[in-house]
């Protein structure tokens, strides 16, 4: 099995059946979270046989081939990785003046969700990442940055629904957290739903017999079933109503404040009444309220609201009594947006 799929136990009783002394588990997990090394051959604490034995019992650490490794001038780096059977996935590190540097992955070769403004679901849903394929895309991003910094948060809001690839999210985050990994604190995990009511109760259950705390992130964006079914049509299965319990059961638990993404569409989501439904309709919780503008996508007829009408919302929201963070993205000109990029060097190759 490739090496980063192996979970921390299956990797000790690898080794033990390779004859491997069990304080090699750590060594090895120490080159490759620690010291970004994804090479057998430049590890140099251990003897060169052992490097030449693990070579050619695992083959490469990395599964993946970078095909483009875009830069941009706002301080976003986005990854288009080719997998070993030929599909693609998208991942970006942003950093900022906080000194936050944050990896967003993705979790599914594309999305069976359909939302109609989102780019990843454009070509319809491939098939789940393994644990393997999620956690190289955090290695990955994490040795971008130079030698003596590393990650400090991670959102899962790349390509794909987390919650419908739920195992093997969580077992690449449990490295991503664990302190022989990459020791991200739990705190500064996000997790984003489409809003799967049944999906954010197994996370809730996983949390409470791991104590992984991670945050919630939902997408909502819109306050009214009619209009969210429209445009996310998965809501026709579970509405906004539901998705509240989920939530309220996910903070019971957790103690920890939901968020609820809502971005704004010019003219579909962001009028007055709007503002003051989805400001009735969070009254009363532990949570805040992410305000995204739209990120145009190239085949949709979608359009961002100016500036001003998105402040607007913003303080209707807030006279409301909710909590708003309005979050204006990053990364356009490098279509850091979801799945914009596998679309669009598709495109160039001609499909
Ligand atoms: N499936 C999960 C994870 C994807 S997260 C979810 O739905 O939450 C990606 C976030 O970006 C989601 O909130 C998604 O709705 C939002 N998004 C998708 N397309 C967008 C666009 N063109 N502009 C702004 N946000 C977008």
């Amino acid at each position: 099995m490739p090496f980063l799929e192996l979970e921390k136990a299956q990797l000790q009783n690898e080794l033990a059946e390779l004859k491997l002394p069990s304080y090699r588990t750590g060594q090895l997990r120490r080159w490759v979270f620690a010291r970004k090394t994804f090479d057998f051959a430049l590890m140099t604490d251990l003897p060169k046989s052992v490097r030449q034995q693990l070579a050619a019992h695992f083959g490469s650490i990395l599964q993946t081939t970078t095909q483009v490794r875009d830069c941009a001038s706002d301080s976003t780096e986005k990854l288009l990785l080719a997998l070993p059977d030929g599909q693609q996935i998208e991942c970006v590190l942003l950093r900022d003046n906080r000194g936050h540097r944050t990896a967003c992955i993705s979790t599914q070769v594309g999305c069976a969700m359909g939302c109609v403004f989102c780019a990843s679901g454009l070509g319809g849903f491939v098939r789940n990442l393994s644990r393997g394929e999620i956690l190289e895309q955090i290695l990955l991003l994490n040795s971008l940055l130079p030698k003596d910094e590393r990650l400090t948060h991670l959102v899962v809001m790349g390509i794909g629904e987390p919650t419908l690839n739920l195992d093997a999210l969580l077992s690449a985050l449990d490295d991503a957290t664990a302190s022989d990994g990459l020791d991200l604190s739990v705190r500064r995990v996000t997790i984003s739903t489409v809003g799967i009511p049944n999906g954010i109760r197994s996370l809730a259950k996983s949390v409470a017999n791991t104590g992984k705390e991670y945050k919630l992130a939902v997408s909502l964006h819109a306050p009214n079933d009619e209009l969210r079914t429209k445009i996310m049509p998965q809501n026709r299965f579970a509405g906004i109503a539901e998705i509240l319990s989920a939530t309220d059961d996910y903070f019971a638990q957790t103690g920890r404040r939901v968020t609820f993404e809502y971005i704004l569409i010019d003219g579909v989501n962001d009028r007055q009444k709007h503002a003051r439904q989805l400001s009735a309709l969070l009254k009363n919780k532990t949570a805040v309220v992410n305000l995204i503008p739209f990120n145009p996508v190239l085949e949709l007829p979608f359009r961002t609201p100016p500036e001003p009408q998105v402040r607007r919302f913003a303080s209707l929201l807030e006279s409301g009594g909710l909590q708003v963070k309005v979050r204006f993205r990053k990364g356009d000109t490098i279509n850091a947006a979801c799945g914009q990029l596998r679309r669009n060097i598709n495109k160039i190759g001609g499909d």
